[in-house]
Order: C-alpha cells, then sequence, then structure tokens
C-alpha cells in the first residue's frame, strides 16, 4: 500500500499518519521530519535547509526528491509506505510518476486557515522525543514540561505565528495544486483520490478515513 497524505501544516497529517501506517504495516516517510532530524544533528543538509524551514519556505524540489528516493530503497519501504508532507509542488507529484512510483491512495486531509493558525500555534514539543502537545488541546500536566522527562517544551521557529501564515500562503500557492493533479489524473495513474473533513476531533477524522478507504 502506498499512500500520499495531502494537507495543510496543521492537519494532523502526522496523527493520521501513525494510525494509517500501523494498519497497513507500511512506514511512514515524512519529508519534515527528515529535514528536522538533519537540522537537529547538525549534518551538511541540515545546515542547508535551516534558514529556508525557519522561514516557513519550501527547500529545492531537486533535494527533497532525492532524499526520498533514497529513502524508499531502503527494506522497510517493501510493504509501502506513507508519505506526509511529500509531494508538496507539482514538479514533485510529477518526479514521483517519472520515476516510477505508483501510488494506490491520495488522502487529502482538509481544513480551513483559521483553524490551522489556532492549532499550530499552540503547539509545543519536546525537542529530544518528538512528543508535541497543544497549550489548549493536549496541554502537558505542567505548563511548559514534558510529562515523561520534566525537560522543557519549545514552539518550534516554524509555528510561530507569522510562519504559519507564510507556510499557508505556500501551502495555497504551491501545494493545494496538487489536489487538481491528483483528481484530474487519478483514473491515468490509477490512483484513488478522498477528501476528507478535517476539522473533528482525531476519532471523528480517523473514521472518516477509514470510510473513505472502504469506500
Ligand atoms: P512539515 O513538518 O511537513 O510542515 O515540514 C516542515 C518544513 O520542511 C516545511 O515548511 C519546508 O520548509 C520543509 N519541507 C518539508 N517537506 C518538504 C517538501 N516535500 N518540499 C519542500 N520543502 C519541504
Amino acid at each position: 500500500m502506498k499512500i500520499i497524505l495531502l494537507g495543510p501544516p496543521g492537519a494532523g497529517k502526522g496523527t493520521q499518519a501513525a494510525f494509517l501506517c500501523e494498519s497497513f504495516g507500511i512506514v511512514q516517510i515524512s519529508t519534515g521530519e527528515m529535514l528536522r532530524a538533519a537540522v537537529s544533528a547538525g549534518t551538511a543538509l541540515g545546515r542547508k535547509v535551516k534558514a529556508v524551514m525557519d522561514a516557513g519556505e519550501l527547500v529545492d524540489d531537486k533535494l527533497i526528491v532525492d532524499l526520498v528516493k533514497q529513502r524508499i530503497d531502503l527494506p522497510d519501504c517493501r510493504n509501502g509506505f506513507l508519505f506526509d508532507g511529500f509531494p508538496r509542488t507539482v514538479a514533485q507529484a510529477q518526479a514521483v510518476v517519472e520515476a516510477d512510483i505508483s501510488i494506490d491512495q491520495v488522502l487529502e486531509i482538509d481544513v480551513p486557515d483559521d483553524v490551522v493558525v489556532e492549532r499550530l500555534s499552540g503547539r509545543r514539543v519536546h525537542e529530544k522525543s518528538g512528543r508535541t502537545y497543544h497549550v489548549k488541546f493536549n496541554p502537558p500536566s505542567t505548563p511548559g514540561i514534558d510529562d515523561d522527562t520534566g525537560e522543557p517544551l519549545t514552539l518550534r521557529d516554524d509555528d510561530k505565528e507569522e510562519t504559519i501564515r507564510e507556510r499557508l500562503r505556500v501551502y495555497h500557492g504551491e501545494t493545494r495544486p496538487l489536489t487538481r493533479f491528483y483528481q484530474e489524473r487519478a483514473l491515468g495513474l490509477g490512483v484513488r483520490y478522498a477528501r476528507i473533513d478535517g476539522t473533528g476531533s482525531v476519532g471523528e477524522i480517523k473514521q472518516a478515513i477509514v470510510n473513505a478507504l472502504n469506500g
């Protein structure tokens, strides 16, 4: 099973990705996570992309496509994979087609901009573990502190409101056209396309995804 999850930042793609990967026994490939790991580790790649990420802009298409191609060649991708945050531009989607990577299902999680801003600007992360909280929807026991380690939580640079607005602008300009790309070419590419309302609870969205996959 090969799935692409589309949707704006803050649509809950990461959360739903985890459940889908478990259900299908496939691996989650999140280009954002891969890049953040490179930034934290201070690798050459990380140093190259940090400023672009902090500004909420997109990293170069070729760099991303090469990263993903290398990743899906690893043996754990044999059963399939789920792309979370990739492709992000029509050029990336075209590169997927050109590389003969056949996708079974595209799932778009649709969420209005204001909901995205409320969700993301309240998000706090424990950097070492990647655990995430929300000041309103999923607060830690002590504000600003990770429940498991007692270490401080941080606000990701790209979750600052100004950056979120920029990420949304980029999403509407660069990534949203992909919904048309896949809808128009679904038949030719043999891809199933489903749009899901992402404004409900995690459980409701999960159920909507299950319904779409069975429908
Ligand atoms: P995400 O966590 O998926 O929102 O990704 C965080 C940041 O990483 C984005 O704002 C971009 O700067 C960069 N990024 C992640 N995936 C891609 C991609 N497929 N193409 C270009 N840039 C990306």
